[in-house]
């Protein structure tokens, strides 16, 4: 990357002031003052120093989310406020976004990144990746429910959905269920319930792939992965 670029997404002013501090001579790489803004840097392999403080950049920034109610999963948006909105500005200078999407009303589990590689992976439909939601559902569900989601359910569209595990923890006039499917249709769990007539009255993402919610995040808080997350997506 640019080393200009890299400075000025990290904060350190606009391309213009960056171009003076590189011209005071206050940055160096690997000890050699650099003036050219067009300079490359890879910060794997080179140090960066400004004013002999060393630079941390990384290229991918990993985060998971527990997303609350009423945030959309958008990097922008004129009227509401969205899940890149809730990020520090030293996480946002690495313009993530969301991988996938939750609705507005949904809350849970959320990854956040710059790594459209990654991304792009855990969303195409060839790779299956599974999801499973924690949902409230108004009305009882019942092993019919079970085995209906088992063989696929015909959503108002006309399509067939992927089978799907539905797990009742508690049946009444309110139920509790997990769900997981390994698609991801717009609206898809809510739509899953109306076609056997019940209604999601909440909705709670738990896990993606191999990863689980990290409970101990307060709803609109998140942490970076650790490597060994990362790893477990690749
Ligand atoms: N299914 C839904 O209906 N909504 C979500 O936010 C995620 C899955």
């Amino acid at each position: 990357m640019r080393i200009d670029k890299m400075l000025a997404n990290l904060g350190y002013g606009s391309r213009k002031e960056v171009k003076q501090l590189l011209k005071a001579g206050a940055v160096k790489v690997d000890d050699l003052v650099v003036k050219d803004a067009k300079q490359q840097v890879d910060t794997n392999i080179q140090t960066v120093t400004l004013n002999g403080e060393v630079i941390e950049y990384k290229e991918f920034i990993y985060l998971m989310m527990n997303k609350p109610q009423g945030v959309l999963s958008a990097t922008e948006d004129n009227a509401c406020e969205t899940v890149i909105d809730l990020l520090e500005m030293e996480d946002q200078v690495y313009e993530p976004f969301p991988v996938g999407r939750l609705d507005k009303d949904t809350e849970g589990l959320l990854l956040i990144t710059n790594d459209g590689q990654l991304a792009h992976r855990l969303l195409s439909p060839k790779k299956h990746v599974p999801k499973t939601y924690f949902a409230v559902i108004d009305g009882e569900v019942t092993e019919a429910d079970v085995g209906a989601f088992a063989s696929g359910v015909i959503l108002d569209d006309g399509y067939e959905t992927k089978p799907g595990e539905l797990i009742i923890l508690k049946s009444g006039i309110r139920s509790d269920i997990k769900l997981t499917i390994t698609e991801g249709k717009f609206h898809q769990v809510k739509r899953m319930f109306e076609a056997v007539g019940k209604r999601v009255v909440y909705l709670k993402r738990i896990s993606m792939g191999p990863l689980p919610l990290d409970e101990t995040l307060e709803l609109g808080e998140y942490r970076e992965l650790t490597d060994e997350e990362v790893q477990l997506l690749r």
